[in-house]
């Protein structure tokens, strides 16, 4: 049988490439071969969207994409720091919740999943604004400019967890101080490490409100050549491999015109089958889609029809638990796994 295709929104399908990278020597976090590795894809991760090295810092943490925006959100509000967390969809709300458990002044400005962000709901004292850039829940590419616009002087920290390398950041344009990234989604790598990319002149003023989440620990021992901890080397492994095939398949601009080449193909298929999208064409990401499960099909059974036909997908989250399915584009994916996936569609609707 052919080997299994995900279509959930992280992990991917790996290429063979990043597969293999994990096999590479066994090699000590101690060794100047791990501090060759780690400043590579530090190095790696600012290219992907031409950020200046003595502007910026790319952090490297071992763990999933939920560490990285904790470490952003606990290190990057200062002491007297008034945050503003946007929520409208399951990961913008995990974000108030990380903040509210430091104990961090924060606002919430609430939405229904469904809703674009409104911007009259922000705080116009907040001194940072925590958004996500591509909400996971709902497929939601969240207007960023908006938000900048919106607040003269706060600052965004962004979770673009399932964003970065494949959507265009606008860094200097949405005032953005920091974001949080993983692997394992747009980049194509294992899970494992996440990232953090912040402005230098920020970590001046981080605040230290954990040990291990600590951001400041993480780059004076990353700048040194060293790491506080055990990091994962074998994912380091996969995740050097994936932004190398990144940048040689001609960066986010042309994974994202994959990305946007298969998904249309997804939309217009499905579309087709009479199954709506959750959100208009051009309020979705490039990365993945929601779609409305059709009248008399639950979830279970297009799920495990489509496992045996090779292709796991996606169920909604919290409310949308019982009324949609996702499907997202990314890893090493073509146009025919879309056609075949299709056709396994059309024959249960
Ligand atoms: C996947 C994701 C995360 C992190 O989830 P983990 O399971 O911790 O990797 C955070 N934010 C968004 C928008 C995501 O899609």
């Amino acid at each position: 049988m052919a080997p299994m295709k995900l279509l959930n929104p992280g992990p991917v399908t790996l290429s063979e490439r990043v597969r293999q990278a994990l096999l590479r020597e066994d090699l000590c976090h101690r060794e100047p071969e791990f501090a060759e590795l780690q400043q590579r894809i530090r190095a790696a991760l600012l290219a992907v969207y031409d950020l200046d090295p003595a502007e910026w810092a790319a952090i490297l943490l071992t763990g999933s994409g939920t560490a990285a925006v904790e470490a952003m959100l606990s290190s990057l509000v200062p002491t007297n720091g008034r945050l503003t967390v946007v929520a409208n969809g399951a990961y913008g709300e995990r974000m108030a919740r990380i903040a509210e458990t430091y104990g961090i002044d924060t606002a919430r400005a609430t939405h229904a999943w469904t809703e674009a962000i409104d911007v009259s709901r922000l705080d116009a004292h907040a001194t940072q604004i925590a958004v996500v850039q591509h909400e996971t829940t709902t497929g939601r590419l969240n207007d960023l400019a908006a938000v900048a616009a919106a607040t003269r002087d706060a600052r965004l920290l962004l979770d673009a967890v399932s964003s970065f390398g494949a959507e265009a950041i606008d860094f200097e344009g949405c005032r953005i101080d920091a974001l949080a990234g993983t692997a394992n989604k747009c980049l194509h790598g294992v899970p494992g490490t996440s990232f953090v990319i912040a402005r230098r002149g920020v970590l001046e003023r981080a605040a230290a409100r954990t040990v291990y989440l600590n951001l400041v620990t993480y780059l004076a021992a990353q700048d040194a050549g060293s790491t506080p901890f055990t990091q994962s080397v074998q994912t380091f492994y996969a995740l050097d491999a994936a932004l190398a095939e990144l940048a040689g398949g001609g960066g986010w601009q042309r994974r994202r015109e994959r990305y946007r080449r298969l998904m249309h193909r997804v939309r217009g298929g499905l579309v087709a089958l009479g199954i709506k999208p959750l959100l208009p064409d051009g309020e979705s990401s490039c990365v993945l889609s929601a779609f409305r499960l059709p009248k008399g099909l639950d979830y279970a059974a297009l799920h495990d029809h489509l496992k045996r036909a090779g292709y796991v997908i996606y169920a909604g989250q919290g409310e949308f638990a019982q009324s949609i399915f996702r499907i997202a584009v990314m890893g090493a994916l073509d146009d025919a796994d879309i056609e075949r996936l299709l056709r396994a569609i059309r024959s249960i609707v």
